[in-house]
Order: structure tokens, then sequence, then C-alpha cells
């Protein structure tokens, strides 16, 4: 089959992939068209301040208001902060770039840490590129007795009803043409009446003959051959693929291919990495820079998430400001559960969060609160109905009580075992003694930590 097939988007970090995994249920902030977050809605529970102060800020984003600032989810572990970044981008429109870290990725010893923060922040900057393309397209059938005899019978008298043998298609409900087939049947000057055949594999068109040539002349088997469909297919079709910026530079690092954007999503797919230099990316951004002129193209700034922000350090700060600056930049969200912290690289410089004040002056900051015992069981029966599992009550009730106890993430992360335990017991649904028996398995911190306070000398120092 010749088909127009749509590019995927390049970046298929696991890392990425696991943490919005814990996300799945999250569907946006869930706000009414008045900005009013309802208590449980877009798979949110609760949090409803923070969730109206996200509302807000996608406002800002929308109406271009955010330039030069950024967000700070300030609040304790498990409250929320990434599942909030996540829905920031969802309200921001379909397929806008989400890129989650956590602050201490950025350094390791092969890679710069600037370079690492330049690699993230392209990687939340999107580029949707909207091509007209004009492509046949429509039902194919397989020829029937009748029509393998005379292949021409029943068809009309347009272009497209030109019998055309794609070969081995047969068996395939929808054929496409591209327009580089259309391209060549029009250089091929075919006509009303003539028979083409259309090469599956290569897509090329040769010109065979005319139609009442055709039952004579080729002796045709028929399962090879399919007719093109019936009636008008003729069409102009916007085709959209989205990409980010860090898809095109590692895209455009690769020695062969051409320039324009089209060539460089071509050598996606190729795995060979080469290095993704400061002339590179400015040669992509200029080239990016032509495409949105001439209006084939637009940046869809995405989120670029950043946890622990404390751990960066005062050169990644100023890097950073720099970076907000930017024309071409993306919505940084940073997160920390911090108070008065001294900034990393400094002796003397005690900060909110750890974050230097010049910074700190850019940030929209928005808190977010533990949940109660009720907001943890809504929140953990979200999640068991994404992880596929069935709760009796009382078991809902136990990770809830625990959650409020520990933590609601350990509480998250008992679910998994326990749905495990229950299967091994033959149960569909998880009980109270599965979560028992989790919860005797894997330690939250407070037992970890008394049982290491209890028997420290039995470690290592
Ligand atoms: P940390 O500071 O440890 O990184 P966090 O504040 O980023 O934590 P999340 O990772 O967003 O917390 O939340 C932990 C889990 O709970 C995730 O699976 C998240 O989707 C879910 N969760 C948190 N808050 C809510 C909420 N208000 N509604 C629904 N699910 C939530």
């Amino acid at each position: 089959m010749v088909e127009v097939k749509n590019s995927e988007s390049g970046s298929s970090d696991s890392a990425t992939y696991t943490r919005t995994a814990a996300h799945t249920h999250i569907k946006g902030l869930g706000l009414d068209d008045a900005g009013v977050a309802k208590p449980i809605e877009g798979g949110f529970v609760g949090q409803i301040e923070a969730r109206e102060a996200c509302g807000v800020i996608v406002d800002l984003i929308k109406h271009k208001k955010m330039s030069g600032k950024a967000i700070m989810l300030a609040g304790g572990p498990s409250t929320g902060k990434t599942a909030l970044a996540l829905a920031i981008s969802q309200e921001l429109g379909p397929n806008v770039p989400f890129c989650p870290l956590v602050g201490s990725e950025l350094y390791s010893v092969e890679v710069k840490k600037t370079e690492a923060l330049m690699e993230n922040l392209r990687r939340a900057i999107g580029l949707r590129i909207k091509e007209v393309k004009e492509v046949y397209e429509g039902e194919v059938t397989d020829l029937t007795p009748e029509e393998a005899e005379n292949p021409l019978g029943g068809y009309g008298k347009t272009i497209s009803h030109v019998i055309v043998g794609l070969k081995s298609a047969k068996g395939t409900k929808t054929l496409r043409l591209d327009p580089t087939i259309y391209d060549s049947i029009q250089k091929e000057k075919v006509t009303i009446g003539d028979v083409i055949y259309i090469e599956a594999n290569t897509g090329a068109v040769k010109r065979v003959g005319r139609s009442d040539a055709y039952a004579t002349e080729f002796d045709l088997e028929a399962e090879e051959y399919v007719p093109l469909p019936k009636g008008e297919v003729h069409k102009k079709k916007e085709i959209v693929q989205d990409v980010t910026l860090h898809d095109l530079d590692i895209a455009n690092a690769r020695p062969q291919g051409g320039q324009d954007v089209i060539s460089m999503m071509g050598q996606l797919m190729k795995p060979k990495k080469t290095e993704i230099t400061e002339k590179l990316r400015q040669e992509v951004n200029k080239v990016v820079s032509k495409y949105i002129d001439q209006g084939v193209a637009e940046l869809v700034p995405g989120v670029l998430f950043i946890d622990e922000v404390n751990m960066l350090d005062i050169e990644i700060f100023t890097y950073l400001n720099r970076a907000l600056e930017s024309e071409i930049a993306p919505i940084v969200v940073l997160a920390s559960n911090r108070g008065m912290t001294t900034v990393r690289g400094t002796t003397d410089i005690v900060s909110p969060h750890g974050v230097p004040s010049d910074l700190i002056d850019r940030l929209l900051i928005v808190r977010t609160v533990p949940y109660n015992k009720s907001e943890i069981r809504e929140i953990i029966s979200k999640r068991a109905v994404v992880e596929n599992l069935k709760l009796q009550d009382a078991a809902l009730d136990l990770l809830a009580e625990l959650g409020s106890n520990t933590s609601l993430r350990y509480s998250v992360q008992l679910l998994s075992p326990s749905g495990i335990l229950a299967q091994t017991y033959g149960r569909l649904e998880i009980a109270v003694s599965d979560i028992e028996d989790a919860k005797s398995l894997f330690l939250d911190s407070k037992r970890s930590t008394k049982i290491l306070e209890e028997s420290a000398s039995k470690y290592l120092y």
C-alpha cells in the first residue's frame, strides 16, 4: 500500500514515559468555563486553589503574557506538582510537548550541564508543520470475477477511474496515493482510459496501455491487482506533523539528508547519533524561522517541568534566566518541596527553595497542600481504574488510611503489588489482607527510618 504517513515525534525517552505514566488519569485541570475547579474533575481530586491558579496561568500563556516569567509549584511530596504541570500542558492543546525532569538529571560526566538544560528546553518546544497535500483516497475493493475478466467494467470517465494495477495490494482496504504518485501520473500524461500500474514498493507509475487494449494485450492475474476506488477520490488534505526542536536537532545532526524540515524529519528513524552543536542548533533555528515566515509551520511552546529545583546550581540558574528571555522559550515550571535553602554552588546565599532572588522575582508561585483522607481515597480509586485493578471498599479505606498516615505515593505504590497478591490467591478484587501483605513486604519511609534507627549497629557506615 502506498500511503502518506505522519512522522512520529521522536521523543521516545523512556524516563519521560515512565514519569508521565504515573499520571495517565490526569486529563487537564478540570476547571469549568469560569475557571472554577470542580472538586473531582479531569482526573484531578481536590487541590482546588492550585488548579485554579494554574488555570489563570494557562490563560496568561494563551494571551502571551508569560514571556520572561516562570512558574513555581511549591508543596510537599506527592501533592500533585508534576500532575499540575502536565495538566497545564494538556490545557494548552493537543500534542503540546511536556518534558519532565528532576534537577539532578542535568548533571552527568559526559554532558555539560548547560548543554543538558538546552537539550531539555528544546525537547519542550514543539513545531507543528502543516502541509496541504493532494491525495487520492478511497475504498479499495478486490476485483470481482466480473471485473477480473473485464477490468474496465463499471468504471466511469475521470482520471480517478483509470484502472490502476497496484501490485500485491490485494486485501488492503485503503488506497492513498501520495503526491509523488500524483506527480508521476501527471508526468506520464495519463489520460482517461489509460491503464497504469503503480508499483507497490517504489510507487513508480508505468503507463501500460489503453483501456481497450487492457483485456486483450495484458494477461493479468486478478489476485495481483486492485482497481482504483470508484467515485471522486482526488482530495486536498491537510497533513499535520508535530515534532520538537530537539527532534530536528537530532535529525539534522546526522550527516545525510537535506536541509528542509521534511528531509530532516525523514532522518528521525535512523539511529546514528552525532553531536549537536550550538552552530547546528542555529542552523535548525534558521530553517524553522523560514518555515514559520512562510506560514508552513508554527511554534508550539510546551512545558519544561523541573522537579527538585534546589538541585540546580547558580550557573544553571543564570543560564535558565537567560533562556527565559529568548524568543523561543517553553513554559518553565519549577517544583520544590524545600523551604529556605542554600543555593547550590554558593556558600552564603540562602533563599526560598534554593532559587536565587533574580529568578524568584520572575516566578509565579503556586502552593500545593497535603490531601485529606477522603481525597487520597478518591485519587487511589482513580489510579486503580487506570491500572485495571478492582478494590473491595474496605481495602480502599485501608489504603486511604495508610496514605494519610504515610504518604499518597506510598499507598499508590502499594496498589500494583496488592493486585499481584490478590491474583496469586485467585481473587479478582484486592482485599484488606492483600494490602496488609503488601504493606509488610514493602516499607514506607517512616517505618524504614525507624528500623534503621533501631538496628543502626547492623549497618555499615
Ligand atoms: P514529588 O514532590 O515527590 O515529586 P509531586 O508533588 O510531583 O511529588 P505527583 O507526582 O504529581 O506529586 O503525585 C503523585 C501521584 O498522585 C501521581 O500519580 C499523581 O498523578 C497523583 N496525584 C497527585 N495529586 C493528585 C490529585 N489532586 N488528583 C489526582 N491525582 C493526583
